[in-house]
Order: structure tokens, then C-alpha cells, then sequence
């Protein structure tokens, strides 16, 4: 059993790991370059005008990334950045998106940081059919410093009001100890934020071990290292660890060969609390509603199985109780009208 294309495009979708410099578009980046009078091909890691089909290691898929992230120069680009996005989210007929955002990158390249945090808000705000929280996300290779940086600023933001949901951790897996970096989880705590830890993607099971005991994390980007290891997997399905799992970010990175060799099904049957989510979307030619169609075709999902799919979305987003069952309510009332069209 297949799910329809209009199916899938009026399931009301949550999203918990996607970026939001990695949601600028080539078209976009090149706009924004020439904004600001440089030559895109010059600053921007472009093939034929687009991003690369397919990144040759994963330190050229950040130098593409990078190059684009560093176009956004002033609050007027954060603003643009976050409309399109919110707009690319409605149009899906996503309800709620978590969006990781490098806070300290665009500080440390010279933007006020009040005027960064409302540039942000004002982009999500002016598409009402959508709500977008962010993640801050400190970079494990630009170590402790970094982290206390992005605990520094995410700590006068909320003062301020900003729609941060959690803090998180990307950048390259191993490059720093988790117990250089456990200042995020007691900041976590102390500002009533989850922690959401990219682990076990380029890395290992023993990295989703370190980011779960070490760190504390409530969530697990990726971890698709975990399938090798049937006592962690074991673990993760007892205690319901959620895993924003990311296939096509997988395949353009060259971690996973192709889609048939993505671990997801695997990952499904097993019982994990797996949720799809589309990463970087422009760099790797895909959405939302793509990933959510490649996962269930790979596991065979129904619409009840893609019904729950989104329900864990909702129960791993760091929501107030009001608002996760109000998310959970337009989940249900799809699954139910699904069934009563036969
Ligand atoms: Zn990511």
C-alpha cells in the first residue's frame, strides 16, 4: 500500500531537524552575494549555478554550506532567509518546525545580536500558517568557547523573547570531547530547553552513547551508526529516545551508498522512535514531503504508520503540553480521514 501524493502533501507535518542556513536556496545565496557586490561564482561553492548533486566528502558538503551562510551579512538577509523559509515549511502543510540556527556564526561575522533575534522572529511571524522555533546549535569542532557563546546569547535572547525551543550540537563528529561541551545540557536545564545532539551520523554508535551519557541529550540527529549495534538499539527502544532521521542528507553525503541501502526500515521495524526530516533541503534536492514519501516506500508505511511517523514528531518536540496535543489532534483527524474515504 502506497500513499497518494495528495495524501502525503495535506498530512499536517511537524519537522525537528532541518537548517535554517541550510535551507537557502542556490538562487537565493546568489541574490544575497550580489546584494552585497561580490561575484557568486568567486564566494559561493556552486556547479553549473546549483549546489553539487553530490558532495565528495563531508567536509565539502560545510564548505558549500558555509559559503552560503556567510551571504547572510545584515539583519535584511536573516529576514529574507527566514520568510522563505517559513513559507517553504507552509507550503507543505508543515505545522510546526524546530529549525537549527548557528546564532554565534553570524555574531562572529559582525551582526547585532538584537537585531539578528528579531530579524529571525519577524521572517517566521509574517507566515501565519506556520509556526518555527529554533534550535541554536553551537559547533562541536569550534569546541567549549563556542558552546558558551551560544549559551551567552541564546540566554539575553529569550530574555528578549525569541522563539527558542532548544539548544543543539552539529559540526564534525569526534573533533571534541562531549565533556568539554556539558555546559549545554546544565544550560538546557536552567532555561527550560531541550538539547538536540547530531550524533552517530558521519560518527559511530559509541558517538550516540557519549551525546546521550555525556551531554544528556533528549534527542538524536541522525544516529543511524546505531543499527550496528543491537544493544543500543535495545536501549534506545526502552527508553524511547527519539532519532530525527535525515535519508536523503545521508545519500548526498556519501554516508549511505543510495536510498535502498538507507537504514529507515531497519530503524522502523526495530521499534526506534525514528521521525524524518529533511536537513539541509536545497543542498540535497529534496523537501519535507520528499523524505516522508522515500521513508514509506522503504519501510512499506500505510497511512496510519505515516500517521504515527508525524504523532512522534509532535511527542519529541520541545512543546508545551497544550500545543503538542493541539498538533497531535490535526495528526489524528488526518489518520481519520484517510480511513473514511476508504
Ligand atoms: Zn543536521
Amino acid at each position: 500500500m502506497t500513499l497518494s501524493a495528495d495524501s502525503l502533501a495535506s498530512l499536517p507535518k511537524v519537522e525537528l531537524h532541518v537548517h535554517l542556513e541550510g535551507s537557502i536556496r542556490a538562487g537565493t545565496a546568489i541574490e544575497l552575494a550580489e546584494r552585497h557586490g561580490e561575484d557568486p561564482q568567486a564566494v559561493l561553492v556552486l556547479e553549473d549555478g546549483r549546489y553539487p548533486r553530490r558532495f565528495r566528502s563531508f567536509l565539502h558538503f560545510v564548505d558549500t554550506y558555509l559559503a552560503t551562510s556567510r551571504q547572510l551579512r545584515d539583519p535584511a538577509d536573516l529576514r529574507t532567509a527566514a520568510a522563505d523559509f517559513a513559507r517553504a515549511q507552509a507550503a507543505q502543510h508543515v505545522r510546526y518546525t524546530e529549525a537549527t540556527f548557528t546564532a554565534v556564526t553570524h555574531v562572529r561575522n559582525g551582526m547585532e545580536p538584537r537585531a539578528m533575534w528579531e530579524a529571525v522572529s519577524e521572517g517566521f511571524a509574517s507566515v501565519a500558517e506556520t509556526e518555527v522555533r529554533l534550535i541554536v546549535d553551537a559547533v562541536r569542532n569550534l569546541g567549549r568557547e563556542h558552546a558558551e557563546e551560544t549559551v551567552a546569547l541564546v540566554e539575553d535572547a529569550l530574555a528578549d523573547g525569541a522563539p527558542i525551543a532548544g539548544l543543539g550540537l552539529a559540526g564534525i563528529e569526534g573533533s571534541a570531547p562531549e565533556t568539554e561541551l556539558t555546559v549545554l545540557r546544565s544550560a538546557a536545564d536552567r532555561l527550560g530547553l531541550g538539547l538536540a545532539v547530531h550524533a552517530g551520523e558521519t560518527g559511530s554508535a559509541d558517538d550516540v552513547r557519549r551525546a546521550l551519557d555525556v551531554l544528556g541529550a533528549d534527542r538524536i540527529g541522525h544516529g543511524i551508526a546505531v543499527v550496528g549495534d543491537p544493544a543500543l538499539v535495545e536501549r534506545l527502544v526502552r527508553e524511547g529516545v527519539p532519532l530525527e532521521v535525515c535519508p536523503s542528507s545521508n545519500v548526498s553525503l556519501g554516508i549511505v551508498e543510495d536510498l535502498e541501502e538507507h537504514p529507515f526500515a531497519r530503524m522502523w521495524h526495530a521499534g526506534l522512535a525514528v521521525t524524518v526530516n529533511s536537513d539541509d533541503p536545497p543542498f540535497f534536492s529534496t523537501t519535507l514531503t520528499d523524505e516522508l514519501g522515500h521513508a514509506a516506500r522503504l519501510a512499506g508505511l500505510g497511512r496510519p504508520d505515516v500517521a504515527e511517523l508525524q504523532r512522534r514528531a509532535a511527542r519529541a518536540a520541545f512543546l508545551s503540553p497544550d500545543r503538542r496535543d493541539a498538533l497531535l489532534g490535526e495528526i489524528d483527524a488526518w489518520e481519520q480521514d484517510g480511513s473514511q474515504a476508504g
